[in-house]
């Protein structure tokens, strides 16, 4: 019989997190602390400049590089956090969909992509569909940018460092000694930088240094369904300098040909939301970090994130693996995910702690009656 699907096919697994996602339907009212996606929903004004977009027509393809207004309107934010002349920028759908044209621009099969391990599940997966190599640098157990190793696991087959910061699955923040150190190592080896800010708005403790301000061959990739809980709405950008702009203008050629241009009623509406003051959202979700930490550090091993809506924890003593533990949790309404969806481990779990306070309560107290069984 002829051979149906593509080898690529056998390079990837569908996602572990979706797994559980759907394990969740299963379930009478679990705590689910298993999606990375925002509790709270679209601020009204943002969801009003979309209907008000549709119902005037703008429901055609966009531009393939995006909507003129909303590019101007990034641009000059741009111009005022990075003191870009001219940036290059190319609207997404989503961070993902930018995630996908950098690497078909950037890897060539047998090309290096450095990132720390555990790393966000799209980079390892997508690099290995076309043909990239992942190139890991572990950084447990509290998570800091592994500068040296990254260092070390440079070489001349590198294509790429990934950074996430404020980062999933961990939400560890670098700091701006960090971020100062790698872009010296990535300037010294001349390697292209992506800095994926998703999460740039959920910091909590000190600002969310970006290399962007330190190192011009940065791949800067930014969006809007973490920060507007648009997740649905498929909204994300990527932008650089001059020094990145034929990489920006190949990934715009391959949109073309891909997604053909972002959601355009939602390219209208996410100019709305870069007006909008999100800072009551994360004040709550630094209130949820606090109440996440602070109910499971006397029973767990964890570091304290610094920022997105994750804690990364060590899964007690007495399970073999974390995805043992998972296992337990689930059988006692907890949805988490096993690290070893972001990681080449299997020894901690992801907590979202993306919900609501009384079912973060709830979960803790489950969890931490599990930790002796
Ligand atoms: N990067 C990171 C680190 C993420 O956690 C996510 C979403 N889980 C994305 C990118 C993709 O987000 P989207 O495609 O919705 O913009």
């Amino acid at each position: 019989m002829k051979k149906l699907l593509a080898d690529r096919t056998n390079l990837i697994d569908s996602s572990g997190i979706r797994k559980v996602f759907a394990l969740a339907a299963s379930l009478k009212d679990p705590v689910n602390f298993s999606i990375g996606q925002p509790d709270f929903d679209v601020p009204a004004e943002v969801k009003a400049a979309a209907i008000k977009a549709i119902e005037r027509g703008h429901n055609k393809y966009s531009q393939t590089i995006g909507d003129r207004t909303l590019l101007n309107k990034i641009t000059e934010q741009l111009k005022t956090d990075y003191g870009w002349e001219e940036p290059s920028l190319l609207i997404t759908s989503g961070v993902s969909g930018g995630l996908l044209l950098a690497f078909m621009a950037l890897i060539d099969p047998g090309d290096e992509v450095i990132m720390t391990d555990p790393y966000f599940v799209i980079y390892k997966h997508v690099v290995n569909m076309i043909g990239g190599k992942c190139v890991f640098v572990e950084n447990y157990p509290d998570f800091r940018l592994p500068v040296e190793g990254i260092a070390e696991a440079a070489g001349e087959r590198t294509k790429l460092i990934i950074l996430n910061s404020p980062a999933n699955p961990t939400g560890a923040v670098c700091t701006r000694q960090e971020i100062e150190a790698i872009a010296e190592v990535a300037r010294q080896k001349d390697i292209l930088v992506m800095s994926d800010e998703i999460y740039e708005n959920f910091c909590y403790d000190t600002g969310c240094p970006s290399i962007a301000n330190y190192y011009d061959k940065t791949l800067l990739l930014k969006g809007f369904s973490k920060s507007h809980a648009m997740t649905g709405w498929r909204m994300g950008y990527v932008a650089g300098t001059e020094a990145v702009k034929e990489v920006i203008e190949e990934m715009t050629k391959i949109q073309q040909y891909t997604f053909v241009c972002a959601p355009t009623p939602f390219q209208k509406s996410a100019i709305a939301a870069l007006d909008c003051d999100m800072s009551e959202y994360v004040a709550a979700y630094k209130k949820k970090r606090d109440m996440i930490y602070e109910g499971l550090r006397d029973k767990f091993d964890l570091t304290r994130p610094g920022g997105a809506f994750y804690a990364f924890v060590r899964a007690p003593r007495w399970a073999k693996s974390a995805t043992e533990f998972v296992e337990k949790a689930i059988a006692n309404n907890v949805l988490v995910i096993p690290g070893c969806v972001f990681s080449e481990k299997d020894t901690h779990f992801r907590i979202s702690y993306a919900t609501t306070d009384e079912k973060i309560a709830q979960g803790i107290e489950i969890l931490t009656g599990l930790t002796d069984s």
